[in-house]
């Protein structure tokens, strides 16, 4: 099996002089012209800003400079993060001729560990949803199989990722928005904790549970990326004041005396037989490699869903009150219409249904006489959550279990809004109780005749980042299930 090039390999390449920044990205900008038409990865891609990046990385290797951890390693970035000077979209109309004012943190850092920004990825609109359909750009489709979605809302990124356009990407999760197309795309994607990466420059959809992370092929890369992107920033107040991550460090520390949990609401008889065998191979091997297994019950899990779709609605309604057409984004061309008017109009042209949706919800648990009852009541539930995950933390070091309950589905397969919220069910408590969680590949799967990833769920406690990593990384070193790519990538095999 051939190994696909990690964000490792590329910055010691280029830092050792072996090849250069602009090689690596020339490479990667053909590969994209190539494939990409038919994926629909990108929004943008960026050239100019990318080469004026891989020039700056090659002119201070030239200097003899150390060109930082990611010396010339492109990466892709889900369009609702800042890129200054670039636009932002967000995968909606209203900000389709937005440019972002200023730069992201996490950015910020990626570019000072000399990253080069190669391009903006689909989502759906506003991060909301679960198969990237719901971006108002067009649907982005499954490298493994492309009458399949790739997973939401950070579809892009993961699927850039699996088909080889770039060694890492950022997404964004608020409720599994990074774990679940990970999953569905076959690689290694890292939600932190709430607080572990700035938010600065993210655009807002649920601030109480929005985290930054990277995709990657692997979890020493994510490890990487997360030591890179980490730390307390003045201008996001919510970002933890924490010892900082240990980066490669530690990996490779045996899992001896490694406590995993397996909580049984997880292991579902309903979820697809393959996403439940893929769980108990991992549990062997994890056995293997020197850990403790024990089944574990999270009994919140049936209360997540719930939770997650009056707390999220509630916080966007409020954030996306700005998209009015006068303080943010396009304005519908209506002279001489009443205010009031104007703004319906705009937010009616400029938003899709399912931020529409969002926001009606979200509205109706705010107004007086309902708030009591969804919103005050979730935060309840929340707390329940909360509480749970933290006693479970007491007895295990970290939970193993399924991303989502089955491979990816066909593009359109999903019509009831509701069977989509469904399949965040293991991913949206990790964000409702702000602890970190992860999903690596854990196999093939053979649905109705197409061959499909299978993710496996890592969540640890409020900044345990370390040990999931350590324990993916030690997983990766005893299978090869993250080595695996779709067939060729430009053509798929699939029915
Ligand atoms: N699928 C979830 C939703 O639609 C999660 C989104 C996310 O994490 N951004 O809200």
């Amino acid at each position: 099996m051939t190994h696909p090039e990690t964000a490792r390999d590329i910055a010691a390449a280029v830092q050792a002089g072996q090849t250069t920044a602009i090689e690596v990205l020339e490479t990667r900008l053909a590969r994209i012209e190539q494939i990409d038409q038919q994926l629909g990865c990108f929004q943008q891609v960026r050239a100019e800003t990318a080469r004026a990046d891989a020039h700056r990385v090659d002119e201070a290797i030239a200097r003899g400079e150390a060109a930082g951890p990611l010396a010339g390693v492109p990466i892709a970035i889900k369009d609702n993060i800042m890129v200054q000077g670039e636009p932002a979209t967000c995968g909606s109309r209203i900000l389709e001729h937005y440019v972002a004012p200023y730069e992201a943190t996490a950015i910020e850092r990626l570019r000072a560990a000399g990253a080069v920004m190669l391009g903006r990825t689909r989502c759906d609109e506003f991060a909301m949803g679960s198969s990237t359909e719901h971006c108002a750009f067009g649907p982005v489709h499954n490298p493994w199989c492309h009458t399949r979605v790739p997973g939401g809302s950070s579809g892009g990124s993961a699927a850039a990722v699996a088909a080889g356009l770039v060694p890492c990407a950022l997404g964004s999760d608020t409720g599994g928005s990074i774990r679940q197309p990970a999953s569905l795309c076959g690689v290694t994607g890292l939600k932190p904790s709430g607080g572990r990466i700035s938010r600065w420059g993210l655009v807002s959809f649920a601030p109480s549970m929005d985290q930054i992370g990277p995709f990657t092929r692997d979890a020493a890369d994510a490890a990487l990326l997360l030591q890179v992107m980490a730390g307390q920033d003045h201008r996001d107040d919510t970002s933890a004041e924490a010892i900082p991550p240990s980066g490669l460090q530690g990996l490779d520390a045996p899992l001896q005396g490694l406590r995993i949990g397996v909580p049984a609401e997880h292991c579902s008889a309903d979820n697809h037989p393959e996403v439940n065998a893929a769980v108990e191979r991992a549990v062997d091997t994890f056995k293997s490699l020197g850990a403790t297994v024990c089944d574990v019950q999270l009994k919140t899990t049936e209360l997540g869903v719930a939770c997650y779709y009056v707390v999220g609605p509630a916080e966007a309604s409020s954030n996306l009150a700005r998209f009015d057409g006068i303080r943010y984004g396009r304005r519908a061309d209506a002279p001489g219409v009443e205010l009031e008017e104007l703004y319906a109009r705009s937010r009616s042209e400029g938003l899709g249904a399912e931020a529409r949706r969002r926001i009606m919800l979200g509205t109706w648990v705010l107004s007086a006489g309902y708030y009591d009852a969804y919103y005050r009541r979730a935060l309840q539930v929340r707390r329940l959550i909360h509480d749970e995950y933290a006693a479970l933390f007491k007895q295990v070091d970290l939970l193993l279990g399924p991303t989502v309950p089955a491979p990816a589905f066909k593009l359109g397969e999903m019509a009831d809004p509701i069977d989509m919220y469904l399949c965040d069910t293991y991913t949206v408590t990790a964000n409702i109780a702000g602890i970190c969680g992860m999903s690596i590949p854990g196999g093939l799967a053979d649905v109705d005749g197409d061959t499909l990833p299978v993710g496996l769920h890592l969540q640890g406690p409020v900044l345990g980042e370390d040990r999931i990593l350590q324990a993916a990384h030690q997983f990766q070193q005893a299978t090869d299930y993250h080595l695996s790519q779709p067939p060729g990538a430009a053509t798929s095999t699939c029915s």
